[in-house]
């Protein structure tokens, strides 16, 4: 999931706080006493995490593949991940200091000066940190990336390392669907949309399917998806749509729909 927010910061002529509200400042502090930096990663904590965790030792590989697969630039932007011992000091924290967010298990968030990934140490910890830290790493490269390919592309690298991208509730979520006549591929949707609280379940699945697609149909497709993040990248608003370039290759939905019934005959049930 994705919220970029615009933090305000109000600068209070006051010297002394009353004890309350210094007392609530306080509370608003994310983790902070340990600190771990792993290349573009600043881990924050509260509690012990080993230097030479395995879940740190993948998100911080996944920073080449993500640089490699998609041939964007490496930055050297901190990402500073923040990570809540357990899921009430997660809760507690993201209602005061965000209120207004919607009840996710963790956040990226971007601002002008920052790029934060918020999240618990819980069963699906790393899923959640491969998904929203894939958002920090191409973000530090890629300024304004459509919402759709954000998400498709986050949920590509939330699989482990090994799957190679495969999402298998994604996978099978789209199969369902389309095996009971509900879903049809429809990249022009997908690249209209703008409100990251209106993608639906299915939209992340698909989101997911197209990537898994242009990256492992073959050489080609996989240059036309690197060609249009290079053009986000340099130009946002004058940059083709995804599915422009893939007309004129005369590529297209059916071809999207080949790669899904090839993964049908080649996963496991
Ligand atoms: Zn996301």
């Amino acid at each position: 999931m994705r919220f970029f927010v615009v933090i305000l910061i109000l600068l209070s002529g006051c010297q002394a706080l009353p004890a309350t509200k210094s007392m609530l400042l306080r509370s608003l502090d994310p983790p902070g006493k340990r600190e771990v930096v792993r290349g573009q990663l600043v881990v924050h904590s509260d509690f012990h995490l080993p230097r030479r965790h395995r879940l740190l030792d993948e998100l911080e590989q996944r920073r080449q593949d993500i640089t490699e697969l998609l041939n964007i630039p490496v930055s050297d932007e901190p990402i500073h991940v923040y990570l809540f011992e357990n899921e009430s000091a997660f809760t507690d924290y993201m209602q005061r200091k965000h209120p207004l967010f919607p009840n996710r298990r963790a956040f990226f968030v971007k601002n002008d000066t920052s790029l934060m990934v918020f999240a618990w140490w819980g069963s699906r910890v790393a899923e959640d940190l491969r998904h929203e830290v894939t958002h920090g790493y191409v973000h530090s490269a890629v300024n304004d990336i459509p919402l759709w390919l954000d998400e498709g592309i986050a949920e590509y690298f939330e699989t482990p390392r090994a799957n190679s991208g495969f999402n298998s509730p994604h996978f099978h979520l789209l199969l369902e669907q389309y095996d009971a006549g509900q879903w049809q591929p429809d990249l022009s949707r997908l690249e209209n949309l703008r409100k990251a609280n209106a993608l639906t379940q299915m939209d992340y699945a698909e989101s997911w399917l197209w990537v898994h697609y242009l990256l492992h149909h073959d050489v080609q497709t996989a240059g036309i998806l690197q060609a249009h993040i290079e053009e986000v990248r340099l130009d946002p608003a004058g940059a083709r749509s995804l599915h422009d370039l893939l007309t004129q290759s005369n590529r297209d939905a059916t071809e999207l729909l080949s790669h899904f019934e090839f993964l049908r005959k080649t996963v496991k049930p």
